[in-house]
């Protein structure tokens, strides 16, 4: 397992780490064969993580502290010169095509700058995961509980978010914990993305939603999912609207889903989008799809 090495690139300004419960990590990890490394900077980390930064950059312009529990964080970090990443070629067809392109829209630039930030020479060897562009965003007072089940994952995002100021790298299972954990009071984000490698994984999205909001009503809420076909997708978003309540879907298609065997395009699902936020995410999927898809399209709407 490789380490990369953030020292020296980027530092926090303080260090408060806690780690979880291996044990945890031990016996799940065995079910877990889903790699990050090989999909981080695709287009769909493209239009999760643009989508996010936006999201944390309005909720940071208000006062109080912010709680923000990341339920399958993934190691944080990844080196996009490692066999994974070559072998998929995924980085080079979404994030090589972001910071080649000139006609990205705005909302894409909090992403870009923190590419540029992890390969200062412009050689595109790092990407950043949810938990660096998270801890990277939070202010004085915030909270952030990182979920990761695999122990070399989350040994490798211990050593991310070593030196981050409020952040716990926790070897926990995400949706027990954002169930578990959300504060009743006050401001929260809840980041699901799990890797659908099990069948319950849509059922455990509605169920720990339901949890979330029924905890803290205000809670902010983003889900990404894959879209492979239409059916399973609808199936889900019925299942949400009926179970959490009225939320917003922004899908991102690279294709027409005709073929359910290939990841066709994402969705984002989300529950409390601050005023004004709509149209920039509509722009990130739009500039995605058109961009990076064949016959790609951008769809909004409620369920
Ligand atoms: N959110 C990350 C990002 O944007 O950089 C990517 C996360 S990746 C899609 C999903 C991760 O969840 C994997 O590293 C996997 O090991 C982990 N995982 C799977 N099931 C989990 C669970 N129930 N709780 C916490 N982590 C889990």
């Amino acid at each position: 397992m490789e380490t990369l090495d953030i020292k020296g690139t980027f530092r926090w300004p303080s260090a408060n780490v806690l780690s979880g419960r291996g044990f945890l990590c031990r016996l799940d990890a065995k079910a877990l064969n889903y790699r990050h490394a090989f999909h981080a900077g695709n287009f769909a980390d493209l239009v999760k993580h643009a989508a996010l930064l936006e999201l944390l950059a309005r909720l940071g312009v208000s006062p109080g502290p912010l709680t923000v529990i990341d339920t399958h964080a993934g190691r944080g970090l990844y080196d996009l010169t490692g066999p994974e990443a070559q072998r998929s070629g995924e980085a080079e067809a979404g994030v090589g095509r972001l910071t080649a392109a000139a006609d990205a829209p705005d909302v894409f630039d909090g992403l870009t700058q923190a590419v540029r930030a992890l390969n200062p020479d412009g050689e595109l060897r790092r990407y950043p995961g949810s938990p660096w562009l998270i801890a990277r965003a939070l202010r004085r007072g915030d909270r952030y509980l990182a979920c990761e089940l695999r122990a070399d994952e989350h040994k490798a995002l211990q050593a991310v978010l070593r030196a981050a100021p409020s952040a716990q790298a926790l070897c926990a299972d995400g949706f027990r914990t954002a169930t578990e954990r959300t504060p009743r009071d006050g401001r929260a984000l809840v980041l699901i993305d799990p890797p659908f490698e099990r069948a319950d994984d849509y059922r455990r999205i509605v169920e720990t939603a339901a949890a979330v909001l029924d905890r803290n009503p205000a809670a902010h809420l983003m889900v990404w999912l894959p879209l492979k076909d239409l059916a399973t997708f609808d199936a889900f978003a019925g299942d949400f609207g009926e179970a959490v309540g009225p939320a917003q879907v922004f899908e991102t298609r690279l294709r027409p889903l005709t073929d359910p065997m290939k990841m066709n395009g994402c969705a984002l699902v989300l529950l409390g989008v601050p005023q004004g936020m709509a149209g920039v995410l509509e722009a990130v999927c739009g500039w995605t799809a058109t961009t990076l898809g064949e016959r790609g399209e951008a769809r909004v709407y409620g369920v």
